[in-house]
């Protein structure tokens, strides 16, 4: 059944490719129209002066037969367009056959009327000579369709020989005898260049398709069968050269959040399924006249004809919540989530490359922000950008130029009011631009690598200063899950903390949820190594991440640390009090301290004491201070401790 399928589809192919090649083929009747006109002329001349040289009237009839084939075959060429796909091959070769039989017979029964009616020979000769160069010279010039070229010459030439022959002179016996011989090699000759023809058509054709082909793979992207990178280059600039003043373009660029975790834990097919899925579903919201391509991983660029603004919106509220419907995968729900960043032609950018940096910083302002949104572009993100540029620049340098140092905030026991611990908070004073916060500086340091560096340097630095407190005291140091994936993390803590003698149970390493779902086994080995050792786990802004719990069992954490959003903000309410109460009695069960982070007034403090939190950090108590006063605020408690115990 396949075999006789697939024979099928070779033969329609090769079909195909014989009725397009046909089709150059009968083109090449319709060439050069001038030598159609040039040799019309000189006949039907040659014509009308021998039947005047002859004084014969009925040899008018001819020219005027002549003239009226040429001027209807003209008239033919010029209202059929051989290059349009309107007009028919075999229409096209019917029209050029009926001209040019007519017109190479008249011319032949006109040579063979000279000699049949005894004409002057110099007009016999005029005349014979006329239709056998025509014969001669049309044959090899319409060898395309060999038909057409060998019946030409055979319509002019045999009535000449059958004229000859019943003449019975012997001189125009022997031409009519050369005239035969002439046919078969002129036949000959035309079939030859129509082999050569063909074939070479034929193969330019077989290695034009070849090269469509190649070109259409070289543009598609082969998981999704969508435009790849460079489809879609291809086709914004196509698009952006015929668009006129008024055309508006949206480009949504499509960002799955952490689909890595989908190939990791599923494997790479059913990823690979996942971003057909989502592919289809794109293909099938996008407006009419879009490109929606994949870019690589797993990023989507869409590329349409927009109305407005608000048309870009309505579009970018639909793809995102098509891609959020639940996926299903061999019975399997899986929940997909995507950012997108949308730039809009022309006020984002006037060509495609402008464009596609605006959707893309958009696309980036949408993740930090913190994913599974849509951002459309506006100017301050380029000037963020530059921002960004000129810290990822300075960043090395601030190390070696001391520019950097560790501020350091108190952790509070709420039923003592006792420091327990120093969260170590970096910070950058920059000779220009005044303090820099982390927020704008870390993740600049995690894209370029420079966390590791940076992150043992303050891992060093808060240990140095741990040392000289109290030995109860101890520092809360935090970890980018960059740092923890680098090698050697895990021996770079131990090396700081032997180098500034501190013991590792007074040493807290703060991560955020996000280390446990994207890198299980290099947390693992690196939690399970220094916890061996003492050094103590803390689960840092918990509840704004996935808080799926499942790993709060598996990894020795000895502390959460319930996100500020809870305590102060527009947020806080009834419902953000009940999840303090469920961590705080969770905490608990689990013997783990809740720290309540973020307190900034007496009634804070009282209301997560009340909910059960043990410990609490925020300006309430003191913001993050240099190590001198940290130091000072140790000595302070110490004071008015012994002061109590004495008084
Ligand atoms: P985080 O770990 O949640 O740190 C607590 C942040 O909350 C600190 O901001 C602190 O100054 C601020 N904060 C403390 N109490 C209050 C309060 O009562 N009200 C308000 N509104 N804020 C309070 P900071 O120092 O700007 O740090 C921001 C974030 O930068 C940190 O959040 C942490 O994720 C990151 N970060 C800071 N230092 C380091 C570091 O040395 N290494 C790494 N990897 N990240 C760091
Ligand atoms: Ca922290
Ligand atoms: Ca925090």
């Amino acid at each position: 059944m396949r075999a006789i399928c697939a024979a099928r589809l070779r033969r329609e192919r090769a079909d195909k490719l014989s009725a397009r090649v046909r089709r150059i083929l009968v083109k090449t009747l319709y060439t050069q129209p001038a030598s159609l006109a040039i040799g019309a002329f000189t006949t039907v001349t040659a014509a009308t002066l021998a039947a005047w040289f002859a004084e014969m009237p009925e040899l008018y009839v001819g020219c005027v037969l002549l003239t009226v084939i040429a001027v209807a075959r003209v008239t033919a060429a010029l209202g059929l367009s051989p290059n349009s796909h309107g007009t028919s091959t075999r229409k096209l070769e019917l029209v050029y056959e009926i001209g040019a039989f007519s017109y190479a017979l008249v011319l032949g029964m006109y040579g063979a009327a000279t000699i049949w009616l005894e004409a002057p020979s110099e007009v016999q000769v005029l005349m014979v000579a006329n239709a056998l160069c025509y014969g001669v010279g049309v044959s090899p010039r319409n060898a395309g369709r060999p038909v057409i070229g060998i019946g030409q010459l055979a319509l002019a030439c045999v009535p000449i020989m059958v004229a000859c022959l019943a003449s019975g002179k012997p001189g125009l016996i022997v031409l009519a005898v050369t005239i035969g011989l002439l046919i078969p090699a002129m036949m000959s000759i035309v079939l030859n260049v129509f082999k050569v023809l063909r074939d070479s058509i034929s193969a330019a054709e077989t290695s034009q398709q070849l090269a469509d082909k190649m070109q259409h793979l070289a543009r598609t992207d082969v998981v999704t069968g969508l435009a790849n990178r460079a489809g879609l280059n291809h086709a914004m600039v196509e698009t952006m050269m015929t668009v006129d003043d008024d055309t508006r373009l949206a480009l949504i660029w499509i960002d799955l959040d952490r689909f890595k975790e989908v190939n990791d834990l599923l494997g790479h097919p059913v990823g690979d399924r996942v971003l057909s899925e989502v592919a289809r579903r794109l293909t099938d919201v996008c407006p009419d006249g879009s490109t929606v391509s994949r870019f690589g991983g797993d990023e989507f660029v869409l590329f349409c004809p927009v109305d407005d603004r608000k048309h870009a919106e309505r579009i970018a509220s639909e793809v995102h919540a098509e891609i959020m419907r639940t996926v299903r995968i061999d019975g399997d729900r899986l929940e997909v989530r995507a950012s997108l960043g949308v730039a809009l032609l022309p006020e984002d950018g006037r060509d495609a490359d402008t464009l596609m940096q605006s959707a893309d910083l958009a696309l980036y302002h949408a993740k930090v922000g913190g994913r599974a949104q849509t951002r459309f572009f506006d100017k301050t993100m380029t000037r963020d950008l530059v921002r960004r540029r000129e810290i990822e620049d300075e960043l090395r340098a601030a190390l070696q130029r001391d520019e950097l140092s560790i501020f350091f905030q108190p952790i509070v026991d709420l039923e003592t009011g006792k420091i327990r611990t120093f969260e170590a908070l970096v910070r950058w004073f920059h000779p220009e631009k005044g303090e820099l916060r982390p927020d704008e500086f870390i993740p600049v340091a995690e894209e370029t690598g420079v966390i590791v560096t940076l992150g043992n340097w303050i891992t060093a630095q808060a240990a140095r200063t741990a040392a000289q407190w109290p030995e109860d005291v101890t520092v809360a140091v935090n970890l980018s899950p960059l740092q923890i994936r680098a090698p050697g993390a895990a021996l770079g803590i131990r090396n700081a903390l032997r180098e500034a003698g501190l013991d590792p149970a007074r040493l807290e390493l703060e991560v955020t949820e996000s280390l446990f779902i994207e890198d299980n086994h290099a947390t693992a080995a690196f939690i399970e190594e220094l916890s061996s050792i003492g050094v103590k786990f803390a689960l840092d802004d918990f509840g704004t991440g996935y808080s799926s719990l499942g790993y709060i069992n598996t990894f020795p954490l000895n502390k959460i640390k319930v996100d500020r959003s809870f305590v102060s903000g527009p947020n806080v309410g009834r419902k953000s009090d009940a999840i303090i109460r469920a961590v705080a009695e969770m905490g608990s069960t689990l013997e783990m301290e809740i720290v309540a982070e973020g307190l900034e007034t007496i009634e804070q403090v009282q209301a997560v004491r009340e909910a059960g939190c043990t410990l609490g950090q925020g300006f309430y108590f003191s913001r993050a201070v240099p190590d001198y006063l940290a130091a000072m605020l140790l000595a302070q408690e110490r004071d008015s401790d012994t002061r109590r115990v004495i008084g």
